[in-house]
């Protein structure tokens, strides 16, 4: 099943210039959305992971279909202010401006492999700074999934160190 019908463009979202790939016609249609998280777990499914993290909000809308399909625990890494335990943190900087992510300090176990899931790699920040995370608390990066790779962004170079595999490149 084709899954690129299911990604919109939507021009000059969220400013002028920036062509918006919308996802949200892949999460209306079930059998496209099915088949995305069915996809990224037979890529991971032979691989050893003990937990899945992703980036609030869309982010969530894959780890966590993908983490019940695999049977694996979920690590939400959020904005300041949301988790209500202890966190790590992480501030990174963005185009314009700076963004932080935290972790509850027992969301990933010493030597544990961690799967990064966001809906969007675009210039590779949040992702960067959710591995940092993932290792200032003792983990390892098992790899990076996207459904949506921009890769005109080139956001894999901010990544060198993890396996990263995108469903769709544009
Ligand atoms: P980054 O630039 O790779 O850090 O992307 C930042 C965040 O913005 C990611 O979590 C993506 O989900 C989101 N994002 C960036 N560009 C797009 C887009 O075109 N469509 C949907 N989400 C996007």
């Amino acid at each position: 099943m084709e899954l690129n019908p299911f990604i919109r463009d939507i021009p000059d979202f969220p400013k002028p210039g920036i062509l918006f790939k919308d996802i949200t016609p892949l999460l209306m249609n079930a059998t496209a959305f099915q088949h995305s998280i069915d996809l990224l777990s037979i890529q991971f499914a032979g691989q050893k992971i003990d937990a899945i993290a992703a980036a609030e909000a869309r982010g969530f809308l894959f780890a966590a279909p993908l983490a019940l399909k695999l049977h694996k625990p979920l690590v939400p890494l959020r904005k300041p202010g949301k988790l209500p335990y202890r966190t790590y943190s992480l501030k990174y900087d963005l185009e314009y401006g700076q963004a932080e992510l935290h972790m509850h300090v027992d969301g990933v176990e010493l030597g544990q492999r961690v799967l990064l899931v966001d809906d969007v790699l675009a210039t590779g920040g949040t992702m960067a700074a959710g591995g940092q995370l993932i290792e200032q608390a003792g983990g390892t990066v098992a790899g990076c999934a996207f459904l949506v790779e921009l890769a005109f962004l080139n956001g894999r170079a901010k990544l060198p160190n993890y396996d990263v595999f995108s469903l769709l490149t544009y």
